[in-house]
């Protein structure tokens, strides 16, 4: 397993594999890494490309009051799950890497990015996101990179950011990996206490209950209503869920507004849980 740890490292390797005739797809990850990560891996494989984890937990992404001291580093972990998975190797950066003195430029972003979703309870959040993944994707030069459509917001902003700025590499998106009771797999799960982790599932049943309502002819607004309050009743603090089309992120009224996400984000004890379906 290759690890790399500056930009002109990555710039080097990246160069001399594409030089091989070699496809590159880059998977962004704060490491910490679990199934669902590797399932952005093994998407990457699927192509026959050559593949590079980069792990950095990005502090512009985070919020004042968010968990970017106590975020869980694994690093051993995760590169031997790299290794197993196939993975070709792993760009670890300091942040100078990624953030050199003097940095001062930014990404002002609109569209999906700016919908009353996560933006609206991490205002900064997606500023980060865009400019780190900008950062890696210039740095890369990296043909694919691979996304989890768990973070569905996210995929929609990158998706978006990798067009209108011609970035040149192309998002695939990879489904969300649960475990067997529904739960989205995610880093901060070991936030959960036993307790929470038993109500945690809740919110992916509410999900898959709001959709088949839907889907049965109920009205956007009640199903919503119905699954809202389901949550709550299971001990959520509940910041939204919200039906929006698929890509554009926009209230839908309808199925005939359609394609439609549902996307919810709730707090159990301490920790903040996202998730969302298709409808
Ligand atoms: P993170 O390390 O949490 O920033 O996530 C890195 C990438 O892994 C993002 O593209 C996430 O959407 C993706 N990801 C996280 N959890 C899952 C999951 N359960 N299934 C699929 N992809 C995931």
């Amino acid at each position: 397993m290759i690890v790399l740890d500056t930009a002109k490292s990555l710039q080097d390797h990246v160069r001399a594999r594409k030089a091989e005739g070699k496809t590159i797809v880059l998977v962004p990850t704060m490491g910490a890494l679990h199934e669902g990560h590797i399932a952005l891996v093994k998407a990457g494989l699927a192509r026959n490309a050559h593949v590079i984890v980069s792990i950095f937990v990005n502090p512009t992404q985070f919020g004042p009051s968010e968990d970017l001291s106590s975020y869980p580093r694994t690093f051993e972990a995760d590169r031997t799950k790299v290794t197993a998975a196939g993975g070709h190797a792993i760009y670890s950066p300091a942040a100078d890497q990624i953030y050199p003195p003097g940095f001062c430029t930014t990404i002002r972003l609109e569209g999906p990015a700016s919908v009353g979703l996560e933006d609206k309870f991490r205002p900064t959040h997606f500023q980060g996101v865009a400019t780190v993944v900008a950062k890696l994707f210039a740095q890369s030069r990296a043909d694919f990179a691979t996304f989890g459509e768990k973070d569905y917001q996210q995929l929609q902003v990158v998706t978006r950011l990798s067009r209108d700025l011609d970035l040149g590499t192309q998002i695939i998106p990879v489904p969300t990996l649960r475990e067997s009771d529904g739960l989205a797999l995610s880093s901060r799960n070991v936030y959960l206490s036993k307790a929470d982790r038993a109500i945690a599932p809740t919110l992916h049943i509410a999900l898959q209950a709001t959709a088949e309502a839907i889907r049965a002819g109920r009205s956007v607004a009640s199903a919503v209503l119905e699954g809202s309050s389901a949550i709550k009743a299971a001990g959520f603090a509940l910041d939204y869920l919200e039906a929006r089309h698929a890509s554009s992120l926009d209230p839908v009224a309808s199925l005939s507004d359609g394609p439609i996400r549902l996307l919810v984000a709730a707090k159990i004890g301490k920790t903040r849980l996202i998730d969302n379906i298709a409808v």
